[in-house]
């Protein structure tokens, strides 16, 4: 009987089981694959990797500005394969030796159940088909998620892709339609685009990645639609075809049809819970779309079995699974004063070309909350080291009105919101985590010292702004 059983081994559950092991108590990890998840092995990991040779042949193309005489003789698929898959054993191999030192590992595909003295277990099947029952005074379902297709789209895995396949391209295709510009669709064209591929992404929804705010998706869409990419929102799919290496896409956009042709199509319409065969159904405890239904501690309806990740109605991001690990195996610990993962202060960082990065309100959301904020916003055009690096881009700042509810007296209120598209910006977010985390007013911030050069400091200048103190910008 081990004090919690982590069902899946991906960022969700690997978090939980360390957490756990860290407070002291017995635990068991199992897991069918090897550990790191999609995260590590299909998702994140591998696309950053990739998105980095991007940028490198971003740089290529840039070579003449920079007074650089450089021959490209072309991407070398071995080449690439060895770096991203380097870079996914390196990080598997360090977590083998984490979950070694802090957990019991059970190697093989796992089901929870009630075991027969009403409590709760699971059921491991190994290679050799043998089936182990592991006991848990509690048990952690992170048993992540898989692409969503659309109904009707068969996907081949050649022609017709998820991300699954895409990730290992040894050459990038010649001409690419990307159904669904969310952080996969988006990352995906910013890894073809530099290698020559002709991308067109279409999306249903009126603007490019639809959660972020409205601005960003504008300043993105246009980044996008500059470097030559096609970008159709507002469209409508209406058929998916394979007709021998051809993939059909036919649409429906601004009133007209449109058939787009391409070498290969990428399916990149959200994730979907990875819960059948998991034992939650017969628990009872999914709900009518298959995720996991959860309090807002991961705490299911029954006693004792959790729920971490891409199986919850939460952020489907790796850092989200990581947090709520930590509040559920805080919680199963007993701790006081556990606090529920803050979604709203979690970062969303897309790593397309140019990233976008945000945290907190969206304008849109801030005015519905607050009513009146206030917006200010700057822009990389006059940021030296983003001059240098040949990028452009804005931070947005909301804040919540002075004398706001929200607000210290006198000033204007806490930081609501902070919004960047551009350079580093999934890095550049993390200044504005900790000032909306901990509600700083921008009289605060304007008041700290940024480096000079820096990309950073277009965050001190847009708290400048804020706070009604611009040094460059007005
Ligand atoms: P998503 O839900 O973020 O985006 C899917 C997009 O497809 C949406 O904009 C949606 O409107 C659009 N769409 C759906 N059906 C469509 C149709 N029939 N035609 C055209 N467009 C359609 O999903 P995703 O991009 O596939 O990513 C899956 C999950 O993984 C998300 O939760 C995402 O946040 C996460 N993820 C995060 C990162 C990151 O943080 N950098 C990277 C990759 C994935």
């Amino acid at each position: 009987m081990h004090d919690v059983v982590v069902l899946g081994g991906g960022p969700g559950g690997y978090a939980t089981a360390f957490r756990a092991a860290a407070r002291g108590l017995d635990v068991a990890l199992v897991e069918g694959d090897e550990l790191g998840g999609t995260c590590l092995h299909r998702g994140c990991i591998p696309s950053k990797a990739i998105l980095h040779v991007a940028g490198v042949m971003e740089e290529v193309h840039r070579a003449p500005v920079l007074g650089l005489q450089l021959r490209y003789d072309g991407l070398d698929g071995d080449g690439l394969d060895d770096f991203r898959r380097g870079v996914i054993t390196r990080l598997t191999k360090g977590l083998d030796l984490l979950a070694g030192q802090r957990t019991t590992r059970y190697r093989g595909w796992g089901r929870v159940l009630r075991s027969d003295d009403g409590g709760l277990a699971v059921a491991v099947t190994g290679e050799d088909g043998a089936t182990t029952e592991v006991a848990g005074r509690h048990v952690v379902l992170a048993t992540g998620s898989v692409p969503r297709t659309l109904p009707g789209v068969e996907v081949d895995g050649e022609v017709v892709q998820t991300s699954d396949q895409a990730l290992w391209f040894r050459q990038a295709p010649r001409r690419a339609v990307i159904i669904g510009a969310g952080a996969i669709g988006m990352e995906f064209a910013s890894m073809w685009h530099p290698f020559g591929t002709e991308v067109t992404v279409v999306e249903a929804l009126d603007r490019v990645l639809p959660l972020e705010d409205a601005e960003s998706s504008a300043a993105v869409a246009d980044a996008f639609r500059r470097r030559g990419m096609e970008v159709l929102t507002g469209a409508r799919v209406t058929e998916v075809r394979r007709d021998g290496d051809v993939g059909h896409v036919d649409i429906e956009v601004e009133g007209t049809t449109r058939s787009l042709a391409a070498e290969v199509v990428l399916v990149a319409t959200g994730r979907a819970p990875r819960t059948a065969d998991s034992g939650a159904e017969e628990l009872g405890v999914l709900d009518d779309r298959g995720y996991v239904r959860t309090d807002a501690f991961g705490a299911t309806e029954v006693v004792g079995l959790w729920a971490v990740g891409d199986v919850r109605p939460t952020l489907a991001l790796a850092h989200a699974a990581f947090a709520e690990g930590v509040v559920v195996a805080d919680r199963i610990a007993g701790l006081d004063r556990v606090q529920p993962v803050d979604h709203v202060h979690t970062p969303r960082v897309t790593y397309c070309h140019p990233e976008v990065a945000s945290v907190g309100l969206t304008e849109a959301e801030a005015r519905e909350r607050f009513g009146e904020v206030v917006v200010t916003r700057t822009s990389f055009r006059a940021n030296a080291k983003g001059i240098i690096a040949g990028v452009d881009g804005i931070v947005k700042v909301v804040h919540a009105a002075a004398g706001a509810p929200l607000g210290a007296a006198g000033t204007a209120g806490p930081v609501l919101g902070v919004h960047i598209v551009g350079p580093q910006a999934t890095e550049l977010i993390a200044e504005a985590v900790l000032a909306t985390a901990w509600e700083a007013v921008p009289e605060e911030l304007a008041a700290i010292t940024h480096a000079h050069p820096s990309l950073y400091e277009a965050i001190g200048e847009a708290f400048q702004s804020a706070a009604g103190v611009p040094l460059h910008g007005h």
